[in-house]
């Protein structure tokens, strides 16, 4: 299934051309109601997910158009639009590792992004007029489905509702340039996580172990990488997260970026108004967004 959260809000279903809102469609064929939020759709577990099926399949019936609109991608909002959290994690590619330079790491490199930073797919961000250095992360984004706390790596996947795309956007001078490095801060600003366009469940998504992760900025290839490379793998970051916080329903983990964003070019390259990004993740999606 691909989730999508529409205004209202309500969550629904991309199929093909067309969008399914899932509550509608659920109690249409008798079904239970379904939150039109995202973390409280995915916080009713296998139960929520299951009537969604079944109202999907219901919806796609001959007699059923009714229950049934055409996609439109300038509708979306975030596919959650506020995460209780958003954990990132730095400096998490192999090659990212050798651009950035420093000793290797034991543990992940754990911050966190607000929710206030969430952005829809297709926006355009309003760089706050202070920042000098902002930049681009294209990443995999984990959405958490099952509470997670003490969880064990052969268990993690589990706890995983689907995958969707993000742009970690970076004020790099609060990251580089001051003493101690304000990373959170850095990544914080309002709009700083474009995320979407949707969440694909594992099902169709598959396992996130092969998953090449590419960004285009205004047409041009400028990172390449392939999640093979996660010197901390999802199941990896999921276990040693919930050793210290519970990872709740909607909760998101940005996985880290591939080499090749603005900060580690030569010459740097900073993200200018009119600028267009386009990041993939394979058999997850894309998501384009711009700089106002
Ligand atoms: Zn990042």
């Amino acid at each position: 299934m691909r989730l999508v959260s529409l205004a209202g809000p309500r969550v629904a279903a991309v199929s093909g051309a067309e969008v399914v809102d899932l509550d509608a469609a659920s109690r249409a064929l008798g079904g239970p109601a379904l939150p039109g939020d995202m973390c409280a759709f995915l916080a009713m577990g296998e139960a929520g997910m299951l009537a969604a099926l079944r109202a999907l399949a219901f919806a796609a019936r001959p007699g059923n158009a009714a229950l049934r609109a055409p996609f439109d991608p300038a509708a979306l909002l975030a596919p959650v639009p506020r995460p209780g959290k958003i954990l990132g994690v730095g400096r998490n590619y192999g090659a990212h590792a050798k651009e950035v330079g420093g000793p290797a790491q034991e543990l992940p490199r754990i911050f966190l992004k607000p929710a206030t930073s969430v952005a829809p797919p297709g926006a355009l961000l309003h760089i706050p007029p202070a920042v000098t250095k902002p930049d681009w992360e294209a990443e995999l984004a984990v959405v958490i489905g099952r509470p997670a706390w003490q969880v064990l790596e052969a268990d993690a996947l589990r706890h995983v509702a689907g995958y969707t795309v993000l742009d970690d956007v970076s004020a790099r001078e609060f990251q580089f340039d001051v003493q101690p490095p304000q990373t959170s801060f850095a990544k914080g600003m309002d709009g700083f996580c474009p995320m979407g366009p949707w969440i694909v469940t594992p099902d169709e998504a598959g396992e996130p172990f092969d998953m090449e992760v590419t960004c285009h900025l205004n047409g041009e290839e400028v990172q390449r990488g392939n999640t093979a490379d996660l010197i901390f793998p999802v199941p990896a970051l999921i276990a040693h997260l919930s050793r210290f916080m519970t990872l709740e329903p909607g909760d998101v983990i940005a996985t880290g970026t591939p080499a090749g964003s603005g900060a580690f070019r030569t010459p740097p390259r900073w993200l200018r108004p009119g600028d267009r990004l386009r990041i993939e993740v394979a058999r997850v999606g894309v998501l384009e967004h711009g700089i106002a």
